[in-house]
């Protein structure tokens, strides 16, 4: 398992991948969004060139406002292109895999049409993947797609599609957090992780793990039973790194205690 953070998309790519790796970041969730990191502007030679010194792994975001719904065609279109150019920027970087958020802002639309844009926006996006090497995922959100009923009107129409389990939403908008729920449904499909803390109900506070009431061991284990082993995003957005960094250490120390989960589960 590799732990890693995200870089804020108003600074300079560079300088956070440096703080980063003094920080014992193995990955780094790079988010391509304007002003700081805009996927029309970075360079990505020199981001892949800094990832390799520091031995680090990378891992694709996307703007979480892309209008990959929208009625108005045009808008839409306007979102394929820029999920199109971070494809090939991901493949320049080395990520294995770019996030999508499925979007669900088309006022006077019924659910069906959303969701058929959805598709329709990933399908189009599926000979670029091919051809790019990178693979498209998608992340659950409150308010709509974060329950496994939800999320399987995107994953059981495009097969290709990965998952990208957010704890932190999950816990968020629902009666109860839906992580083993949808581990259940489609762990297998499973591909990146974020993790955060929050107090449930609306507000996605971002906080440091052990401040609110997602469940930090409970769910390390749902991912541990479910046979994951890939890259956990510590997604803590606090102005003081202190928070990121005992984050990082409960994760580990919790990861580690966990490690009996998955073998009791095949016994
Ligand atoms: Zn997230």
């Amino acid at each position: 398992m590799l732990i890693g953070t995200m870089n804020h998309p108003e600074r300079n790519v560079l300088e956070e991948i440096a703080w980063m790796a003094d920080d014992g970041m193995e990955f780094i969730d790079l988010t391509l969004e304007p002003p700081g990191a805009a996927s029309w502007e970075i360079d990505s030679r020199s981001i892949r060139a800094a990832l390799d010194r520091n031995r680090m792994a990378v891992v694709g975001h996307t703007a979480w406002y892309l209008p990959m719904a929208s009625a108005i065609p045009e808008i839409r279109a306007g979102a394929i292109s820029e999920l199109r150019r971070c494809l090939y920027k991901f493949a320049e970087i080395g990520a294995k895999w770019m996030n999508l958020h499925p979007d669900r802002h088309t006022p006077w639309h019924p659910r069906k049409f959303f969701i058929d844009c959805n598709v329709a926006t990933i399908e189009e996006l599926l000979p670029d993947v091919e051809k790019s090497g990178v693979g498209l995922m998608i992340e659950n959100l409150p308010g709509d797609y974060n329950s496994a009923p939800q999320l399987g009107d995107l994953l059981d129409r495009i097969p290709q599609l990965g998952l990208h389990l957010d704890i932190g939403h999950a816990n968020l908008q629902v009666p109860y957090n839906t992580t083993e729920e949808i581990l259940e449904a489609y762990g297998k499909r499973l591909r990146h992780v974020h993790l955060h803390d929050n107090k449930g109900g609306h507000a996605d506070l971002h906080l440091p793990l052990g401040t609110g009431t997602v469940d930090v061991r409970r769910n390390v284990q749902a991912l541990r039973k479910c046979g994951y082993d890939g890259t956990i995003t510590l997604e803590v957005f606090t102005p003081d790194r202190h928070h990121l960094l005992y984050s990082r250490d409960l994760l580990r120390k919790t990861w580690n205690e966990c490690a009996g989960t998955a073998v009791a589960q095949r016994a």
